[in-house]
């Protein structure tokens, strides 16, 4: 049996980093805020195909929106931190990450009145701050490492990691990593996870390279935005147009895309992102690469 992560990061349309030079955090209150619709549009796709999820929670959205936290979490899912602010890792200094990544634990733990383990970071963007930041603040996992090296905001896993099992790494501080996965063809890698490549990505195709990763690994983790289906939110005009395609391509599709993936892996077991670490998954026939095959 095929194992599935399906992992949310539960952020808005006007916080998304590719238009971060037009809406900064500064001007986000101003913004019409619609994540709430598209996230409920994901809840009954999963309650329908019985998916439990992880949802990586930004703190600002919590913070105005804690009902919508505390339904996720009474529907069955994980409820983890995307941060606070949403800006990179890289960006910001280390005593700020710190700040940063505090801050949101306590906002969600606060919520829903248990503790909050896990984390990704915006874009991706893992740094050594970031990892040492996450030791420090007490979280158990990270799910932030891509490596896929076409996107500059992707960061490095920094440090000594070890296989704990296909999927999953652990370093010798005792945190766990569970990377995206991604697809290898002829040597190259290629980003299979989600977000915009999985709208860009025609859905047969996209299911036949799960289908390996699935198979070679032993699981696979998928990722999306409540805003990638939520083709009537704000068209935001003076957009660079590599930025406005990457943002806007094919978000009318995605939510029909997302329910015959799931419709075609139905026999799948999809676990949130702390069931899968205390659960095993099929063992790989190859044990030599992670993430990928
Ligand atoms: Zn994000």
């Amino acid at each position: 049996m095929s194992t599935i992560l399906i992992t949310v990061d539960l952020e808005d349309w006007f916080q998304v980093e590719n238009l971060r030079s037009l809406y900064p955090l500064e001007n986000w209150h101003k913004c019409q805020v619609r994540v709430e619709q598209s996230t409920e549009q994901l809840l009954e796709l999963f309650h329908r195909y019985e998916v439990k999820a992880t949802f990586f929670v930004l703190g600002w959205l919590a913070e105005r929106l804690p009902e919508l936290v505390k339904r996720i979490k009474n529907m069955g899912h994980e409820i983890a931190s995307h941060g606070y602010n949403h800006i990179l890792c890289s960006e910001q200094d280390k005593g700020a990450l710190l700040e940063d990544i505090k801050k949101s634990k306590q906002i969600l733990e606060d919520i829903i009145s248990e503790p909050v383990i896990g984390y990704r970071a915006p874009s991706f963007s893992i740094t050594q701050a970031l990892v040492s930041g996450l030791e420090e603040a007490g979280f158990t996992y990270d799910s932030s490492y891509n490596d896929f090296h076409g996107n500059s905001r992707y960061g490095s896993l920094p440090g000594c990691w070890k296989t704990v099992k296909p999927g999953l790494l652990i370093n010798e501080q005792g945190l766990y990593e569970i990377p995206i996965s991604n697809i290898k063809f002829f040597g190259k890698i290629f980003p299979w996870g989600g977000g915009g490549y999985f709208r860009l990505i025609p859905g047969p195709l996209f299911q036949k390279g799960v289908k390996k990763i699935t198979q070679n690994v032993g699981a696979y983790v998928f990722y999306c935005h409540p805003w990638e289906f939520d083709p009537e939110q704000p068209k935001v005009k003076g957009l660079r147009p590599d930025l406005y395609l990457k943002h806007y391509v094919n978000l009318a599709r995605s939510l029909n895309k997302l329910r015959e993936f799931l419709r075609v892996f139905v026999t799948a077991r999809f676990l949130t992102c702390s069931q899968f670490l205390t659960e095993g998954c099929k063992s790989p026939t190859d044990s030599t690469t992670i993430g990928y095959i």
